[in-house]
């Protein structure tokens, strides 16, 4: 029998099979008075940037796009 530890791999390494139960929905509020949200924060960036760039003709940084991010309250 051979038990495997599985605090080899780091935190952040990969997406781990479990899920939280509720995920926090993030918000970004464009100057324009456009907002975005979505659970997933790196689908947020994306459309976050895709916005800025085409609404805008901005090209945010990840970071920049962090900094404008808000979790939403119910
Ligand atoms: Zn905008």
């Amino acid at each position: 029998m051979i038990l495997r530890s599985r605090g080899r791999d780091g935190p952040g390494a990969a997406a781990p099979a479990q899920e939280q139960e509720a995920p926090m929905t993030k918000v970004v509020r464009c100057a324009c008075g456009l907002h975005l949200r979505d659970t997933d924060e790196t689908q947020l960036i994306a459309r976050v940037q895709q916005h800025a760039r085409e609404a805008h003709d901005l090209d945010l940084n990840a970071e920049q796009v962090r900094a404008m991010m808000e979790i939403e309250q119910e």
